[in-house]
């Protein structure tokens, strides 16, 4: 496994995969490595990537000031262990210079999907998120990328990035991976105590239930909203949202819905968690 630390070796790694035939598979993460992101590892070879890297760099752009930048675990021996037991052939893992050098000042910014949901509650946050990832896909040139579903709409603007600007990137989203009592993975799962862990469930929960009034029938918004708002208020300390949408745009539903995914946002103790649930699609929590 080759490891680089300068975008240009990035890059001309990548280039020299290509030249021999191969197809890379692109991982983007900002480390702190867990199933989940090693699960879009294998992903990449399923996709047809036979060269596949992944990029560990805690983006500062896309943390506010008041967020947890500065406690974000960064496990970065442990992470190249586990992309070699994976299987993985290139790790880029910039510092923050190498990425932003003096005198950056360009920034990329999406429209309408980055307004709801996360954008209200972090309203900086995307577009430092596909500022970093249009560089990334610059470097890497063309891919398959493949990112989690659990970052629900970053999943969705980085599909609508890719399309809008021509980008040779192929981008595919990777179900939820979850530990067995539903708790959906993050590398924020290790700020957790147990008690807050145990208070944590309560999304999985919510979203377990929704999936099964859906199985039974249930098609109204509102109804499927409240079935996960109930648990979750209950267990977190405060709610960030709760909500129903059409997964493509990512629009507020009511009334009675056909396609819809339940998304969640919440806080407990000082670490916030997101999840969410495509109803009729994902598998119950
Ligand atoms: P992060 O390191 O949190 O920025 O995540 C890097 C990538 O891993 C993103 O595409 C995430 O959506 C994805 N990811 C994180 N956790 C999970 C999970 N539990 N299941 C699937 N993908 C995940």
């Amino acid at each position: 496994m080759q490891v680089v630390r300068e975008p240009k070796a990035f890059r001309e790694a990548c280039e020299a995969a290509r030249a021999t035939g191969a197809r890379v598979g692109l991982v983007p993460t900002m480390g702190a490595l867990h199933e989940g992101h090693l699960s879009l590892v294998d992903r990449a070879a399923e996709e047809g990537a036979t060269f596949r890297a992944v990029t560990i760099f805690v983006n500062p752009l896309q943390f506010a000031a008041h967020e947890d930048l500065g406690r974000y675990p960064r496990t970065l021996e442990a992470d190249l262990e586990a992309c070699r037991a994976r299987g993985v052939d290139l790790v880029f893992a910039p510092d923050d210079g190498a990425m932003y050098p003096p005198g950056f000042q360009t920034t990329v910014t999406l429209g309408e999907l980055t307004k709801p949901l996360e954008g209200v509650h972090r309203p900086t946050h995307f577009s430092g998120v596909t500022t970093v990832v249009t560089k990334l896909f610059a470097l890497a040139g063309k891919c398959v990328a493949i990112f989690g579903r659990k970052d629900y709409q970053q999943w969705r603007l980085l599909e609508r990035l890719a399309l809008d600007l021509d980008l040779p990137v192929d981008v595919v989203g990777h179900r939820i991976v979850r530990e067995a009592d539903g708790l959906a993975l993050s590398s924020r799962n290790r700020y957790l105590s147990s008690e807050e862990r145990q208070r944590a469930l309560a999304i999985a929960r919510g979203l377990r239930a929704a999936n099964e009034a859906w199985q039974a029938g249930m098609r109204d918004a509102a109804a499927l909203v409240e079935i996960v708002r109930g648990p979750v208020e209950e267990s977190f300390d405060s709610v960030d949202y709760v909500a129903i949408a059409e997964p493509t745009t990512l629009e507020a539903l009511e009334g009675s819905v056909t396609e819809a995914v339940l998304l969640v946002a919440a806080h407990v103790g000082r670490t916030r968690l997101i999840d969410n649930l495509e109803l009729g699609v994902d598998p119950a929590p």
